[in-house]
């Protein structure tokens, strides 16, 4: 097993040694720390970082009930996902298989490490082919990039499509779960166990409402944390943003009543749509956000936002054409959303 992720790894990186931080070698407490050029007067921010955020791994491990080695924390998981390309996939001739539309940023980090990305479009209601996945992985496919719930169809993989795709592409996958906590659907962190070359990515940035904070996580075997802990920036999450989510992680009765408000405004939201008449299509959602279709998405979307109204437009994504996309707002928000749809002429 352990072999097997080792010949998957970039060759420079599987013979890397890592940065050895000040903090990493010694934070014991109660020590006059004369070690990291640090201003020694205290003003809370004046130290590093804890380097690999044992405080906030710890409760993200209770969180999933992983164990905080299987853990990395990431500046946002857009971070994360830049270090597993990084760690497995080679420049110049490697890359990844994902499915269109989906999330931006894997088009973006593909081109940054210059790597490539087949984006392999889905079925209609972006229903999953299998099949057509498997049949464009090439040899150099390092990596298969799935989003579930997926950005910005709303719908989610389930788990036994998932192992399939772990039985049948020897290389990493990857699951992108930015959206999980709004869907009923189950994590792939409960299949991590018997996957080693799983890798399951969240974030604090959108049901935990900490988005300003850039805190993202992967969950994945130790002997894939244990490569991406070691390649990473030292100090990535700095000491404000791992003291707040700490904090806030801990207020699990402010996240349990906005969870459930969002799925009910998203309820409400599905709905009121459909009643909609310039509205032609609504999909539905597992996450905090709905993709729908319009007579005509870009004159809709200008007329909104002169309204005050900022939605997504994605009509220039593959297999969206005239869709707009909408986050789940407060209440009032969505209800003054609903009538100034019906509104526009
Ligand atoms: C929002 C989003 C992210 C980004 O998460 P950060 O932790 O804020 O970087 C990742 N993946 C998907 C699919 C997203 O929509």
């Amino acid at each position: 097993m352990e072999t097997s992720i080792q010949k998957l790894l970039r060759r420079n990186i599987a013979s890397f040694k890592a940065y050895s931080s000040a903090r990493q070698e010694f934070d014991g407490k109660g020590m006059i720390f004369l070690d990291a050029n640090e201003n020694p007067n205290e003003n809370g921010v004046n130290r590093y970082p804890d380097p690999q955020q044992e405080q906030l791994k710890k409760l993200l491990s209770l969180k999933n009930e992983v164990s905080a080695e299987q853990i990395v924390v990431g500046n946002g998981s857009d971070e994360i996902l830049d270090l597993i390309i990084r760690a497995f996939v080679s420049p110049g001739k490697e890359g990844m298989i994902s499915l269109k539309p989906s999330y931006g940023m894997y088009k973006v980090l593909a081109e940054l490490n210059d790597v490539f990305l087949d984006e392999i479009p889905f079925e209609e209601d972006f229903e999953i082919n299998i099949e057509n996945l498997l049949d464009a992985v090439r040899p150099e496919t390092k990596l298969m990039l799935l989003c579930s719930p997926n950005n910005p169809t709303g719908k989610s993989l389930s788990l036994e499509q998932i192992e399939n795709l772990l039985d049948r592409f020897q290389g990493i996958v990857v699951v992108d779960e930015a959206y999980i906590d709004f869907s009923n659907s189950p994590s792939a962190v409960s299949i991590l166990r018997s996957q080693p070359r799983l890798i399951v990515c969240q974030t604090l940035s959108k049901a935990y409402a900490m988005a300003g904070l850039r805190v993202g996580y992967a969950m994945a075997s130790p002997q894939i944390t244990r490569v991406l802990n070691a390649i990473k920036p030292p100090y990535n999450v700095n000491t404000l943003s791992q003291e707040k989510a700490i904090e806030l992680l801990r207020d699990k009765e402010t996240f349990e009543a906005q969870l459930e408000q969002s799925n009910t405004e998203r309820g409400f939201l599905l709905k009121a749509l459909k009643y909609v008449p310039i509205v032609k299509k609504v999909y539905p959602s597992e996450a905090n956000f709905i993709l729908f279709e319009v007579d005509n998405a870009d004159l809709r979307y200008k007329q909104l936002k002169s309204k005050g109204i900022v939605v997504r437009n994605r009509n220039k994504d593959f297999g969206c054409k005239n869709c707009l996309r909408l986050s789940v707002g407060l209440p009032e928000q969505n209800i003054k959303f609903i009538k100034t749809l019906n509104s526009l002429k």
